[in-house]
């Protein structure tokens, strides 16, 4: 199995310690790939989309051509996965803050966004989150967290805080407020695995 890991910016090392590790956990051979140009994304079977800044990563992945390679790789079903800012690109709507400056969105789910929707670095948090997914709750880390304000129907909704949609799955696309791949507890990524066929 061939994992790509956008590596343009942001959370990159940390989600492919946590993508190597779900791996091994798994039994399953493959290989993580760190992709910061065009070309690599059509060899892979799954891409994460880690956090950073989403204006920043999203006009860079534009600017290499690798935003057309995950609209591809979306539409030939194969998963992936945004956190935080790789959320905020996943939307279609991307609300006030993404219309003012001009953000670009990969557009690959029928959802609405809100940046930084819990505040700046300061109200950083951590919460024990129950996700339909799992079986017991999970630590969820939240850095300058995104919400999603609205998921139309298609959209299925995996976890809530504070009555805020902060998980979100429509087929093979999945996107987390928060950050899996800075805990020691590779559930999600494991999930997300499976869904490689
Ligand atoms: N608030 C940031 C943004 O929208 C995302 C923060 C993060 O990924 N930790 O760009």
């Amino acid at each position: 199995m061939k994992i790509a890991v956008v590596a343009i910016q942001g959370n990159v090392e940390e989600h492919i310690s946590a993508a190597q590790a779900a791996l091994k956990e798994m039994e399953l051979p493959g290989e993580v790939l760190p992709v910061r140009h065009s070309g690599t994304i059509p060899t892979c079977d799954a891409i994460i989309l880690p956090g950073g800044e989403s204006t920043t990563l999203g006009r860079l992945m534009a600017r290499e051509g690798i935003d057309v390679e995950i609209k591809e790789a979306a539409a030939a079903g194969k998963p992936i996965m945004g956190t935080c800012a790789g959320l905020v690109l996943l939307a279609k709507e991307g609300g006030e803050q993404a219309e003012r400056t001009g953000q670009h969105l990969l557009g690959l789910m029928d959802i609405s966004v809100d940046r930084n929707a819990f505040g700046g670095q300061r109200e950083s948090f951590e919460v024990a989150l129950e996700v339909s997914i799992l079986d017991s709750p999970y630590n969820a880390i939240f850095i300058r967290a995104p919400v999603i304000t609205s998921a139309k129907s298609g959209v299925e909704i995996l976890a809530s805080f504070n009555s805020q949609i902060v998980a979100a799955k429509q087929g093979n696309v999945i996107a987390l407020s928060f950050h899996p791949e800075l805990t020691e507890d590779f559930r999600i990524h494991r999930y997300f695995f499976e869904l490689v066929e």
